[in-house]
């Protein structure tokens, strides 16, 4: 019999303050706007959005997204309206299972209507970043139970997946969700490979396991030892997909993949950090080439740790991971690391970081056919670059991008009035590829009335592509109106 307590239980685990006696009345509404429905698996249809709502706690999201997760079929598949939802479980609630009941029917791949609900999605995801985040948790429950759904579902859905809710997922930065949704995924589409790679890499685990408990406790000791606080010390085994991509660039030789199992080690501060890789390296000697600040150098999606690998006791290849306690949450939990930080403002966080989602939403929106939709793809997975303003604020670009796309990522009219620019206060070309931490400052004119037709060129971002287009096409249409007239 499926039962709220497996929910109350992950509420607890996870810390989240939830009032429990709420999330219960909303269960037992779902439950019995369900009773009678059964999944193709043959469970009562309550399991379902049962264990939506639990993977959602793994977001660490609000009381509001929980509840709408185990409503969010409700509306759809029974006849209790919306205004029912509302007048039980209020506005907020409503209005996201509303958002999930318009995107529910919506298919993305292989549809013909593939972009208009592309930017569905992306215009729901703009309004409220609540709306990805229960339908990552609802795609994950329904992957988990793919095994029931006939072939040909289950390679659209697990494609589907891959190629468009995994990149999402990575870019709001939930590597967990990204990793389990692709690692379902893979499950189907490659079967074959995924039963070699689960088989490896549990093989690889077990019998490094006693070698990794020595090499564990060893490192544990020395840095106590040191008086280094070790807030938390324990090992990962990478997610199959990943560590298949990997392979396929090393001809399939697991022996190449040193991060297969990493230790991730949690110290105070970025200080402790820095002297607890002295320390390990004082004791296991470090892999030549194998050591990257992520710290001082993020990587592009702004994961930040110290690398590195080492020979452990044994010999034992292990990578290790070194971060303080807001690294950890941030690479595990991404956008949610930050959603019970209220006072500090997840609007303010949003707005900043991920002002990409509203550059996408706008765009589809103006879309017709799918050689746009080409460049739009290209866009959202391509690896991005954070480069600066001179008051230090963050814009986040697609690699390549030049000091034209920066400028019209600031505003149309710093792009159509730019004359020249400074990258890190030198004297810099319009056309030069940024690169990740530059500084840019852009000159404008406001006598220059139109941007020149040859940035077409070089520019990278759809934005920079659409704005210079626009004009000119603007311009065109002026003269010719002004022609006619005479
Ligand atoms: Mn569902």
């Amino acid at each position: 019999m499926p039962s709220v307590d497996k929910l109350n239980f992950a509420i607890r685990k996870m810390g989240l303050d939830v009032n429990l006696d709420e999330v219960k009345r909303a269960y037992e509404f779902a439950a019995a706007a369900h009773k009678g429905q059964k999944r193709m698996s043959g469970d009562d249809f309550i399991v379902h959005p049962l264990e939506t709502a639990v993977n959602l706690c793994e977001m660490k999201v609000d009381q509001a997204s929980i509840i709408a997760g185990l409503l969010h079929d409700v509306v759809e598949d029974t006849d209790i309206p919306l205004s029912e939802l509302e007048k039980q479980f209020g506005h907020e609630v409503a209005f996201l299972v509303d958002s999930l009941s318009k995107l529910k029917k919506v298919r993305y791949y292989g549809s013909p209507n593939y972009i208009e609900n592309l930017r569905k999605m992306f215009v729901a995801m703009a309004h409220d970043i609540r709306v990805i985040l229960i339908k990552f948790a609802d795609r994950l429950h329904n992957m988990q139970t793919l095994d029931y759904m006939p072939r040909e579902e289950q390679q659209r859905i697990a494609r589907e997946t891959l190629e468009i809710y995994a990149p999402i997922a990575n870019r709001l930065r939930l590597g967990r969700i990204k990793g389990r949704l692709q690692d379902w995924s893979f499950r189907y589409l490659y079967p074959e490979e995924f039963r070699f790679l689960n088989n490896l890499s549990m093989r690889t685990y077990y019998l490094r396991d006693t070698n990794l408990a020595q090499t564990k406790a060893n490192i544990e000791k020395l840095l106590t030892g040191e008086k280094i606080h070790v807030v938390s010390l324990h090992d990962r085994v990478k997610f199959l997909y990943s560590t298949y991509k990997k392979m396929l660039e090393h001809d399939m030789d697991i022996t190449q993949i040193y991060d297969l199992i990493a230790l991730r080690i949690v110290v105070p501060s970025i200080s402790d950090c820095y002297s607890a890789l002295g320390i390990i390296h004082r004791k296991y000697k470090p892999l030549k080439g194998r050591i990257k600040d992520y710290i001082a150098q993020p990587k592009p999606n702004g994961y930040q740790s110290l690398h590195t690998t080492v020979f452990g006791e044994n010999g034992d290849i292990v990578e290790i991971q070194l971060r303080t306690p807001e690294m950890h949450e941030e690479a595990e939990y991404g956008i949610a690391a930050h959603w019970h930080f209220k006072e500090r403002g997840i609007r303010e966080y949003w707005d900043k970081r991920l002002s990409w989602v509203k550059e996408l939403a706008h765009l589809i929106k103006n879309m017709e056919n799918t050689q746009q939709f080409e460049s739009m793809k290209i866009d959202l997975f391509q690896n991005r670059i954070f480069v600066f303003t001179p008051r230090g604020d963050v814009i986040d670009l697609p690699e390549n991008s030049t000091p034209v796309d920066f400028a019209y990522h600031i505003h149309t009219d710093v792009g159509n009035h730019c004359i020249k620019c400074k990258v890190n206060e030198k004297p810099a070309g319009l056309d030069i590829r940024l690169q990740n931490g530059d500084v840019v400052e852009i000159f404008t004119d406001k006598k220059r009335a139109a941007p020149n037709i040859d940035w077409l060129k070089f520019v990278q971002t759809s934005l920079a592509k659409s704005r210079i287009k626009e004009h000119h096409k603007k311009k065109m249409s002026d003269w010719e109106e002004n022609l006619a007239k005479k």
